[in-house]
């Protein structure tokens, strides 16, 4: 989706998706079309990404606004055959094996692990991480995490939040002073 003032990227939620992040699209367009955030410069386009997975493909952390999909594992100890073959999935040294998986501070909650289990031991619940305030070109900045949140209202009611903001400002979101500062002040009120 691009229209001026815009750029939004969903991510083509493949085989490694955790959440149909789709089901905002719609949400996420009507706020678009109700902005009256004008962008004169390709630069100046309010970005965001959506990601269905920690693979992050649509780039949130260089947009004014993302999403990251993600899961924290549990393991059914009943349903566990101790065959190791989530130990041997994980690309992140996530998983300590004691004769049944342990998850460590290295799990970034891809669900590889949860996909190669044929006894569906493991379990996921999905989180988002929401960023905020990331840009490239001449000064450029990773967005910050400002919310880790288990509701996808609440990524609606964020984007909002930003596309507010930016127009308070008349200017694209990641391009003013402590925009993220802001964001959060908002949050709390
Ligand atoms: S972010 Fe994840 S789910 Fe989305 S396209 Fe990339 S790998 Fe697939
Ligand atoms: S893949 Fe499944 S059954 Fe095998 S050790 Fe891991 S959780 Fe247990
Ligand atoms: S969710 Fe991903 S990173 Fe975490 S333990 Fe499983 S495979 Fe490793």
């Amino acid at each position: 989706m691009s229209q001026d003032g815009f750029e939004v990227e969903f991510c083509r939620h493949c085989r490694n998706s955790l959440f149909n992040l789709k089901i905002l699209e719609k949400d996420i367009e009507l706020i678009v079309e109700e902005s009256s955030h004008i962008a004169k410069r390709s630069h100046e386009r309010i970005k965001s990404g959506f990601s269905a997975c920690p693979n992050a493909c649509s780039a949130p952390q260089i947009k004014d606004f993302g999403v990251i999909a993600f899961i924290i594992p549990e393991l059914d100890k009943e349903r566990c055959v101790s065959c190791g073959k989530c130990y041997r999935a994980c690309k992140e040294d996530g998983i300590e094996f004691k004769g049944y998986p342990e998850f460590n501070e290295n799990c970034i909650g891809c669900g590889d692990c949860m996909r190669s289990c044929d006894y569906k031991a493991i379990r996921g619940e999905v989180r988002f991480k929401l960023l905020a305030g990331g840009k490239l070109g001449r000064h450029p900045r990773f967005a910050q995490l400002f919310m880790i949140t288990e509701n996808p209202s609440d990524i609606k009611r964020a984007f909002k939040k930003i596309v507010e903001i930016a127009e308070k400002h008349g200017k694209r979101f990641s391009h003013i002073d402590g925009c993220v500062d802001l964001l959060n002040s908002m949050i709390k009120e």
